[in-house]
């Protein structure tokens, strides 16, 4: 989706060079502005808010924390992640992304004091904890790598200590900013994967299967771990062969000792998603599978489907790669027991499996 309007925030000293490199990249002559609420009035009174605030961007300071721990429930196995809050929402368009509900209004927003994200950065790199921290979870990680230099500088800063590891998660091609970076094996770079078909009809303006796989393995080449994510996995008729395949290419494209980790969850929204869904991409099915209400709210696949899946995508994922660290999002002991044969509580927890993972795969120490 194009940007159309650039937004800037005058309440906050601005770098003019940042804002230029945007407004020169986009075409666009910024808007400067000290009342960015009107300008969330107006893409609230748009006929698809979802899509109006896909096609605006304010750079604005962050005025909250930037990092925070991944909101997990407790019903739910979490991985104690935390995330690194860049900005918010999405340039490309998935019919499930949870991002249309979440904020409100959804719009695009690129936070720019860079100087106040170190600075907390560092305070909790230096507490001294061993962390895993990604920017791929109120956006993705990498569509403002033509506009910013933030990527660069955050590949760079976690090159430089040995406890804590960067995760970019993203479904772009967007890697050529990583080449010859002094990342010393401490960013993982991730891509969330899907079957062709899912790619096809429910994420526009992603990257291909094979596009997000090349990249893969070009990152592998520049010396970066690796990491996927299935998830959303959908479920259709011939998913299982669908999803086989996905893994079958993976392990075509990349080492399996280059994979720190392989995680999946199936399909999981608020209800209010559903309307969105509906009204947005009226000939996605998604919504129409066998769901029930979960114990934090989200409706989710009846449990015996995501089991079958599950259990699917390990066998498959053990033929290629018997001890790859492979994890469920946000599923209790019982289904990581009936999909796997073991649950986490096992291996000392989840958290301890990813951090044991990470400390292989990145040398953390
Ligand atoms: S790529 Fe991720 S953040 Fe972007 S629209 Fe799709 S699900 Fe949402």
């Amino acid at each position: 989706m194009t940007i159309t309007a650039l937004y800037v925030d005058t309440t906050h000293n601005m770098d003019d060079s940042v804002v230029g490199r945007f407004a020169r990249v986009l075409g666009l002559s910024p808007i400067r502005t000290e009342n960015i609420a009107q300008v969330y009035e107006q893409i609230k009174r748009a006929d698809d808010p979802c899509a109006a605030g896909k096609q605006a961007l304010v750079l604005t300071a962050n005025h909250g924390p930037f990092l925070r721990k991944c909101p997990g429930t407790r019903e739910y196995t979490c991985c104690d992640y935390h995330i690194l809050n860049i900005g918010t929402y999405c340039t490309m368009d998935c019919a499930y992304c949870i991002l249309q509900s979440y904020f409100h209004p959804p719009l695009l927003h690129f936070f720019v004091n860079h100087e106040d994200l170190f600075a907390e950065l560092d305070q909790l790199i230096d507490s001294g904890q061993q962390l895993r921290i990604g920017t791929g979870e109120f956006t993705d990680s990498l569509i403002w790598e033509s506009y910013s230099d933030l990527t660069h500088r955050l590949v760079t800063h976690f090159g430089r200590q040995e406890r804590s590891v960067l995760e970019l998660k993203t479904k772009t091609t967007a890697i050529a900013g990583l080449e010859g970076l002094p990342h010393k094996r401490k960013t993982i770079v991730a891509w969330s994967v899907n079957t062709p078909e899912v790619i096809a009809d429910q994420e526009r303006g992603t990257a291909t299967l094979k596009a997000r796989l090349r990249a893969a393995a070009q990152c592998q080449a520049w010396g970066y771990p690796l990491a996927f994510h299935f998830d959303p996995i959908i479920l259709y008729p011939g998913c299982e062969r669908a999803y086989a395949q996905v893994v079958d290419a993976i392990f075509g494209h990349v080492s399996a000792e280059n994979i720190a980790w392989i995680s999946m969850g199936t399909l999981r929204f608020m209800p209010l998603l559903h309307s969105v869904i509906q009204k947005r991409f009226p000939s996605s099915a998604i919504i129409y599978g066998e769901f029930i209400p979960g114990l934090d709210n989200k409706m989710r696949y009846f449990k015996p489907l995501r089991i079958k899946i599950y259990k699917h995508l390990m066998a498959r994922i053990r033929r290629h790669a018997p001890d790859l660290t492979t994890y469920l999002c946000m599923e209790d002991d019982a289904v990581w027991d009936q999909s796997f044969g073991f649950s986490p509580s096992l291996h000392g927890g989840l958290p301890v499996m990813l951090d044991t993972s990470a400390g292989r795969h990145c040398g953390l120490r």
